[in-house]
C-alpha cells in the first residue's frame, strides 16, 4: 500500500508549542528526558512520514480500539501500522493507530514510551497529524482513527493536543467516520466533556485491576482520580444520554503487576456493571527492553485468550463471575478453556435434548455460541433435528458440543464416533 503524499501543513497559531519548544537538548514542553534521544515537535516537510510511521508504531502496544490479539497486527509496506478493529456497530474497519506523541514523561513499568526510554520523544501537530489521517482516508485506506499520546508537557496540555487534532477533522473537515480519544489519565472534567462530543468512543486505561496493582507497575497514575473518576464521568453522561455512541472501553495489562485472573476478571465484571463499559481488553505484558520488567518472563497470550473467553462468558452468555472456575491461587486453568469447564464440572446440566433446550441452556453447551444457538432454534421451527450435520450447519464447534447433546433422544456424541 503505498503511504499517500503527505502534503506540508503549517500548524495554526497557539495550538501547540513550537518547533524551538523542542530546543536541542532533548526538552520538550520544558521537561528534559533522560535518556531519549530529542525527536522535536513536526509540523511538515519530508520527515511527516517518517515521524507519522514511528508514532504508529509506537501506539501498537494499545488494544483499546478493538483490534485484539487474533487480529492482523502487521505493519504495511509503507511504514504505517493499520489495524483491522471492530466499530461500535460491530463492522470491522481499517484504523489508524497513532500516538499524538512518543517519548512520555512518565514511567510506568511495562511501557515502552516511559520516561528514560530508548526511543526518540516526538509529537506531531495537530495540524499535521490531521492532514495526514485526511489523506489516508481519502485514499481509502483508512475509516477511522484511534488517537493516543504519550504525556508531554502534563496531561492537559497533551490531552488539549488530541483535542484540537480532533476538533480539526470534525469542525473544519467535517469528517464523520470514526474517532476514538484516549482519555489521558489526569486531564481535566472539561476536555473528558469535549472528547466525549467530538468522538465517537473514549477509553481509559485502567493497566490493573486495582489501586494497589497500578501503584506497582504506574507510580504516576492514581488509581481513584487518574482511571475511575474518568469513567465514572463517561458512564454518568452514558446513562443520562449525553454521550449515546460508542460509550467506552478499558485495557488491563495482562501479568504486570502480580494479579490473579480473578482479580482482572472482577476488575472487567465490575466495570460492565457500574461503569456501562462497551468493552474490556486484556493485553499479554510483554517484555520490553529498557524498561523494569524487561527480564520478565512474558505472558503467556494463552492467560489472555482464557481472560477473553471470560469476557465473553460474562457479557454474552449470561454467565456470573461466581460460576466462573478459577484455581486456588486465582489462576484460570490453561489447559481447559472455562466454558468447558463450567460443562465438566456441572454433569446435572447435561445432555441436553437439542429439539428442546431454552436458548440460554443451549448457550450453556460449549461449542455453541449466540449466533450458532440462534441458527438452531430457527432450525428447529422448520423441522426436527436429528442430524449432528445441524450443528455444523448452524455454525456450532460440533466436536465440542456433541458429548453435551441429543439429537432427538439419541446422544450425538454416538453419531461423532461414526464420522
Ligand atoms: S502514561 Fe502512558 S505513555 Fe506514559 S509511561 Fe505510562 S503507559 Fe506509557
Amino acid at each position: 500500500m503505498p503511504l499517500p503524499d503527505l502534503k506540508p501543513r503549517t500548524a495554526r497559531r497557539g495550538e501547540v508549542p513550537s518547533r524551538s519548544d523542542a530546543g536541542e537538548g532533548g526538552r520538550l514542553f520544558g521537561r528534559k528526558h533522560a535518556g531519549r534521544r530529542p525527536g522535536g515537535v513536526v509540523g511538515s516537510g519530508a520527515s511527516l512520514g517518517v515521524t507519522l510511521a514511528a508514532l504508529t508504531q509506537a501506539a501498537r502496544h494499545d488494544l483499546s480500539c478493538a483490534c485484539g490479539p487474533s487480529q492482523h497486527r502487521q505493519r504495511g509496506s509503507d511504514g504505517l501500522w493499520i489495524y483491522p478493529a471492530a466499530l461500535p456497530s460491530g463492522r470491522r474497519a481499517p484504523m489508524l493507530k497513532v500516538l499524538q506523541a512518543s517519548g512520555c514523561e512518565r514511567n510506568c513499568a511495562y511501557c515502552a514510551e516511559r520516561c528514560g526510554g530508548q526511543g526518540r520523544a516526538l509529537c506531531l501537530v495537530p495540524e499535521a497529524l490531521a492532514s495526514a489521517f485526511l489523506d489516508l482516508h481519502r485514499a481509502g485506506h483508512v475509516a477511522g482513527l484511534f488517537l493516543s499520546s504519550a504525556i508531554q508537557g502534563g496531561a492537559v496540555a497533551t490531552m488539549d493536543r488530541m483535542l484540537a487534532t480532533a476538533e480539526l477533522l470534525r469542525r473544519r473537515h467535517a469528517f464523520r467516520g470514526y474517532i476514538h480519544l484516549k482519555l489521558i489519565p489526569g486531564c481535566q472534567p472539561a476536555q473528558i466533556e469535549r472528547a466525549m462530543a467530538l468522538a465517537t468512543r473514549v477509553s481509559v486505561n485502567m493497566e490493573a485491576p486495582t489501586a494497589a496493582h497500578l501503584a506497582r507497575i504506574a507510580p504516576g497514575k492514581d488509581f481513584q482520580a487518574h482511571i475511575l473518576s474518568p469513567m465514572r464521568q463517561v458512564a454518568d453522561a452514558v446513562a443520562a444520554g449525553h454521550f449515546a455512541r460508542g460509550g467506552q472501553t478499558t485495557q488491563l495489562v495482562v501479568g504486570a503487576a502480580g494479579e490473579t485472573d480473578r482479580e482482572i476478571a472482577t476488575a472487567a465484571a465490575d466495570g460492565y456493571r457500574e461503569m456501562g463499559l462497551a468493552r474490556v481488553y486484556y493485553s499479554a505484558m510483554q517484555p520490553v527492553p529498557g524498561t523494569p520488567l524487561a527480564e520478565r518472563a512474558a505472558t503467556p497470550f494463552l492467560r489472555e485468550h482464557r481472560l477473553y473467553q471470560v469476557d465473553f462468558l460474562l457479557r454474552g452468555y449470561g454467565f456470573s463471575l461466581d460460576e466462573i472456575h478459577f484455581d486456588e491461587a486465582g489462576r484460570l486453568p490453561l489447559a481447559t478453556d472455562p466454558k468447558t469447564l463450567w460443562a465438566e464440572r456441572h454433569p446435572e446440566r447435561f445432555p441436553l435434548e437439542i429439539n428442546r433446550a431454552r436458548p440460554d441452556e443451549l448457550l450453556r453447551v460449549p461449542g455453541i455460541g449466540p449466533r450458532s444457538a440462534e441458527r438452531l432454534l430457527a432450525m428447529r421451527r422448520r423441522q426436527r433435528l436429528r442430524d449432528i450435520g445441524a450443528l455444523r450447519a448452524a455454525g456450532a464447534s460440533w466436536k465440542a458440543a456433541a458429548p453435551y447433546l441429543l439429537l432427538d433422544g439419541k446422544p450425538a456424541e454416538r453419531q461423532l464416533r461414526l464420522l
